[in-house]
């Protein structure tokens, strides 16, 4: 088995990482001279009055997906091979070196006296190579591929902790990478990591100093018009008056750990602002807050019953929405967490449906009270038989599985139209509103959007089976 979905790994390494806390080190293979060593030369290096002789190298090296090794071997011979590793990878580095496994699949190595960038791009190298060569296990073979960011005392940083953090970022930009068996390492580039780094800070202020902002963005029953929702999305306006989209914060965040704090702000400020409204007068059924795949854990379950209870938000009227994503890493605990969910009495929604890989099947054990199709699929449909099939399929999908079927981004009356005549239920799109401020978003929910001529009868929809290709 080749594990060789680079590009996906890292950020899910470092989330697995910040989502599942951990003594600083959890395992080590260094020797008491060695661990003596490296605690000297982190000690050498954090002093402000130090003046260290020699420099050091901290490089970070991540295993590709190794969740999947241990989802296909079993989390104990998972644990034997991280062991194996750890153990190989010490025998590569000098005695006066140090190999620690530092996180889920993580390993941190001090090199000492080498603070070239070439010489510290051929040991990472020397790692990469034995990690990657091919293996069995349980009788069966298997590939594992990592990559590599490295970082050296004093060129790129004065304390060992800004070291680790820049080997971390220059990891998840510009490190190895595995390329039909060839793996190059490529040393940092230090203005993109810097970029990352600044990234980091500006939003962690900006969560602590509440610069972001939700906007809301009502959602509609098709045949009649009503509001049946609104979805709170986060916004985020620079003093400067610079705007950064979601898509790139939201991502930010999910791999450097923020997302959690970005998430609770955002579930407690969205649950707020709409019971002022409900005192207000102004009901939406459903008040619809996104959760990423990074969030589920047991503590956001906690954090959820908090907020509850402390904004007096009425559970039945929050709807979560996951995407597939949340079921490909770790099915059994994304259910678990969905199932204490549910008794908080919250909805749960999967948005983008339609774009996951993930098979159907799980459908059937989701506890789902809405399917919400992704908007790649409406804009295309109109143009395109095929993409209608899937549109019209997946309708007729949620009314087997008796959920409620939303079309999110529709923009245009033929869209709508064409929906309309599938059956769909609800939409949300620029057609009807872009998302608003707060204050904006009410006074919409006070009217009706009329959905005029789309009171007619639903046309035959086909079955699932002859027109789904998920
Ligand atoms: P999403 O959850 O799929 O949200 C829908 C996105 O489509 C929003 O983009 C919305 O502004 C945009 N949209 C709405 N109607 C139309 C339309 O008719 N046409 C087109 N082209 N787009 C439309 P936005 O606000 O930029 O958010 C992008 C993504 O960022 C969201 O996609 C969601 O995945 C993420 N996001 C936003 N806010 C949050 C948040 O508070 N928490 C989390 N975890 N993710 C968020
Ligand atoms: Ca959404
Ligand atoms: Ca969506």
């Amino acid at each position: 088995m080749a594990l060789m979905n680079v590009e996906r790994s890292i950020p899910h390494i470092l989330a697995v990482e910040a989502r599942s806390p951990q003594p600083a080190h959890c395992e080590t293979q260094t020797g008491p001279p060695r661990l003596a060593y490296i605690n000297d030369l982190r000690r050498r290096a954090i002093g402000p009055a130090s003046t260290p002789s020699r420099g050091f190298t901290v490089i970070i090296v991540g295993l590709d997906d190794f969740c999947l090794v241990e989802k296909d071997f079993g989390r104990g011979p998972g644990y034997k091979l991280l062991q194996n590793l750890t153990l190989e990878l010490s025998g590569l580095v000098g005695r006066n070196d140090s190999v620690e496994r530092t996180g889920a699949s993580e390993f941190l190595v001090v090199v000492a006296d080498v603070t070239d960038s070439d010489d510290a791009a051929a040991i990472a190298q020397r790692l990469l190579d034995a990690i990657a060569r091919p293996r069995r296990l349980k009788g069966k073979n298997l590939r594992i591929t990592a990559r590599a960011g490295t970082a050296s005392y004093p060129n790129h940083g004065e304390d060992f902790e800004s070291l680790v953090r820049y080997a971390r970022a220059a990891l998840q930009y510009t490190g190895a990478r595995c390329d039909g068996g060839r793996r190059h390492y490529r040393p940092e580039v230090e203005q993109r990591v810097e970029q990352h780094l600044q990234l980091t800070r500006r939003l962690s202020n900006a969560i602590a100093h509440r610069e972001l902002s939700l906007h809301y963005q009502p959602q509609y029953e098709i045949r009649g018009g009503q509001h049946c929702g609104v979805e709170a999305l986060a916004r985020w306006f620079r003093p400067n008056g610079e705007s950064i989209a979601p898509a790139i914060f939201v991502r930010h965040a999910e791999q450097t750990g923020l997302i959690s704090a970005l998430g609770a702000w955002v579930l407690q400020e969205a649950c707020m602002t709409v019971a002022t409204w409900h005192r207000l007068g102004e009901k939406p059924p459903v008040l619809c807050v996104n959760v990423s795949p990074h969030q589920i854990c047991h503590e956001f379950s906690a954090l959820l019953a908090r907020t509850l209870e402390r904004t007096g938000f009425p559970p039945p009227q929050l709807e979560l929405e996951i995407t597939e994503g949340i079921l490909i890493e770790s099915p059994e605990f994304a259910l678990e967490c969905l199932a204490q969910w549910k008794r908080l009495g919250v909805r749960i929604a999967i948005d983008d449906f339609g774009t996951g890989y993930s098979s159907l099947s799980y459908l059937s054990r989701l506890p789902v009270d809405r399917l919400k199709v992704d908007k790649s699929l409406i804009q295309r449909m109109v143009a395109d038989a095929k993409t209608a099939a899937i549109v019209r399929a997946v309708i007729s999908l949620g009314e087997d599985f008796g959920f409620a079927v939303l079309a999110e981004g529709v923009e245009t009356e033929e869209q709508l139209e064409m929906l309309a005549s599938m059956g769909c239920q609800q939409a949300q799109g620029y057609l009807f509103t872009p998302p608003a401020r707060a204050d904006e978003a009410r006074s919409l929910l006070a009217k009706c959007w009329g959905a005029r001529r789309l009171n007619r009868p639903n046309t035959v929809r086909p079955t699932v089976a002859s027109s789904l290709a998920v």
